[in-house]
Formats: structure tokens, sequence, C-alpha cells
């Protein structure tokens, strides 16, 4: 697996400027990123409660950037990938209000990964060799979602919220698979975008406005491009069970919501030892079946597949430990 990390930092909102919270953040280069902890004085930095921390990332972006150059540093990676029949996946990763759906969606005016690389889908072949030219290109699409460790198909007629989960099962050749969720073929780009739209707006909500069920769940809206498959995944919020939004029914679903994370976290470092260990050692058990989102993501994370993460990140001095957990999730994968 190829795994690359992009940390986007997002700005300030009205309500924390409001609640005087202060810029820690900082991107040093494309590289590197610091954090400050204003809870430890200047004077004592050296002490073990580090001031600043830095951590170094392949790509980091500050709140300046754009859909448009998050999408370029992305969309060079996924469509090579597919130009070369390598399966691919982007996950977003980051506490509630990070920045994650802005990040894969965005906003009609401006659009995030998801609807720019429906749009790219269809040209990506274009500038390939004459033969990948001429090839058709044969798409197909499916969007669920993960909640409690159930999976709902988004792109169903019957999903009105009260059905029966559908169930996890393994193909011996094609490997793990979710029995009974709809593929759609689509032939344009307009098409894709269509089912992208009507899912989305079939994600639940949960039952109080603070505790959006979108926030608690993880969705996946995969496409099928000749075969070779790519996940682009907005994941639940990291944030820990008992932390703020979490009331005390929620406790299943925050410990649920962990497993998965939980699960994803082991998998990438068992991935990250593997591709720097001999061969001899490689054989190291990958707890896919751990969660349900690793076992469906299990083709799009091993092998000669791409894997980009975008760990999105506040940066508000309220959320210091947040980002901190974020970041060092991201460094798992090193
Ligand atoms: P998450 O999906 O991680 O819970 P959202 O994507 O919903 O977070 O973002 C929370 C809020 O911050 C939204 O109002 C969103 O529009 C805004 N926001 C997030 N990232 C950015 C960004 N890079 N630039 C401008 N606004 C952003
Ligand atoms: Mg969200």
């Amino acid at each position: 697996m190829r795994f690359k990390v992009i940390v986007r930092v997002r700005p300030l909102s009205a309500r924390e400027k409001l609640c005087g919270s202060q810029h820690v953040v900082t991107v040093e280069s494309q590289n590197n990123i610091a954090v400050t902890n204003i809870k430890v004085p200047e004077q004592n930095a050296g002490d073990s409660r580090e001031r600043v921390r830095r951590f170094a990332f392949d790509y980091c972006f500050s709140e300046d950037a754009t859909q448009d150059q998050i999408f370029e540093t992305v969309d060079k990676i996924v469509c090579t990938s597919l130009k070369n029949r390598s399966h691919s996946c982007v996950l977003a990763y980051g506490q509630t209000s990070s920045g994650k759906t802005h990040t894969m969606m965005g906003f009609p005016h401006d659009p995030g990964l998801t609807p720019r690389l429906c749009r790219r889908i269809f040209t990506c072949f274009e500038s390939g060799t004459l033969q990948e030219q001429s090839e058709k290109v044969k798409v197909s699409v499916s969007y669920l979602e993960i909640y409690n460790e159930k999976v709902a198909d988004l792109l169903s007629d019957k999903c009105n919220g009260s059905e029966k989960p559908l169930r996890v099962r393994e193909h011996p050749k094609r490997g793990p698979y979710v029995e009974g969720l709809s593929q759609h073929v689509v032939s344009t780009d307009v098409e894709l975008l269509k089912r992208l739209e009507s899912g989305t707006n079939k994600r639940r909500v949960g039952s109080t406005a603070t505790n959006p069920r979108s926030s608690r769940s993880h969705s996946v809206f995969s496409i099928c491009c000749n075969g070779v498959k790519l996940h682009l995944v907005d994941l639940a919020g990291n944030e820990r069970a008992g932390s703020k939004g979490y009331g005390p029914g929620r406790f299943r679903e925050g410990a649920n919501i962990n497993k998965s994370l939980v699960a994803l976290g082991n998998v990438i470092s068992t991935l990250a030892d593997h591709s720097k260990t001999s061969s001899v050692t490689r054989n190291k058990f990958v707890p896919y079946r751990d969660s349900v989102l690793t076992w469906l993501l299990r083709d799009t994370l091993q092998g000669s597949s791409n894997t980009v993460m975008i760990a999105t990140i506040s940066p508000s001095s309220a959320f210091y430990s947040e980002t901190v957990n974020t970041l060092r999730f991201g460094q798992r994968a090193k």
C-alpha cells in the first residue's frame, strides 16, 4: 500500500473567534506543521510537556488553501492510480467540525473532492495511451453509510431508515462485499453526480440538532471504473466517547465509532510496518476484520493500492489535544 497523508487546517470559525480562541497551528512548509500548547508557559519550553510540537507529512495545507489546490494534489494520485489499474481510497479523518465534509463534499458553488473526482473520472484516461483512450470507460457506483457497525444503502429506493442493516460477507475470489448493496451503472458525469446528491440527501440525521448522525457515521462513496475501485470516505468524528457532544445515551455509539477508527489505525500502522520490514517478517496479521469499515476497505488498503488520508484540523487553542490526536493518527502510517 502506498499511503500519503495530507493535513488541512480550516480557518478559525466566527464562534471560536468570539470565544477568544487563539490560533495555535502553523503550516511551516509544504511538509511541516507546528502546534503550540498555550497552556505551557513560554519560559518552560524544554519542559517534558513541550510547548510546540512539530509534525511532518506529505502535504500540509493552511487555512488559505482552496478546494482546487486540495483537488489538484489528490487528483494526481487517484488518476495515476486508476491508470495503473490500482485501487485507491481517499479518507477524511478528524474531529467533528474540523472540515471533513467540507473537504470531501464542499458546496455547490465550491465543490469538494468527491464531486470534482466524479467529473474527472470520465476524462481521467483521456491523456493516457491510445489504447486506454479507445477503451470505453465503464463506471458503476454505490454509496453506503456505516453507523454503529451497521451498513445502510444510501442509493436504495427502500432506504428510509427502518430497513434491516445489510450483511457484510466474503466472496472466495472477489473478497469482502455488502450483500444486497445496490450498484448503479452510470455513463456520464452528470448521472454520477445525481447519484452522489441523492445518496447524500438520504444520509440520516440523528435525534437532536447538536448530535447530527452524519458526524457519528462513516460514509463510503464507491466508484468502480473499468474494474478498478475508488472509495471516497467521510469518516465519523474521531473525538473520544465521553468528550463534548456525546450524551450519556450515546455511549454505545461512541464505542462503535472508536472501534472502527481504532481498527483503521491498527490496519494502517500494520501495513506501514510491512512496507518497512523485510518479506520474512511481512506476514504479520493485518486486523481487517476488526471493524466493518476496515473489512470493506480491505482491497483498497492493501497491495499496490494508493491511499490518501486527509487529516483535517481546527487551528483553535480549544482543540489542542484533539488536533494533536489527529496528527498522531496521521503519523501512524509512517
Ligand atoms: P466535519 O465534517 O469535520 O464535522 P465540516 O466540514 O462540516 O466539519 O466543517 C465545519 C464548518 O467549518 C462548516 O461550516 C464548514 O463550512 C466550515 N469549514 C470547514 N473547513 C473549511 C475550510 N477549509 N474553509 C472554510 N470553511 C470551512
Ligand atoms: Mg461532517
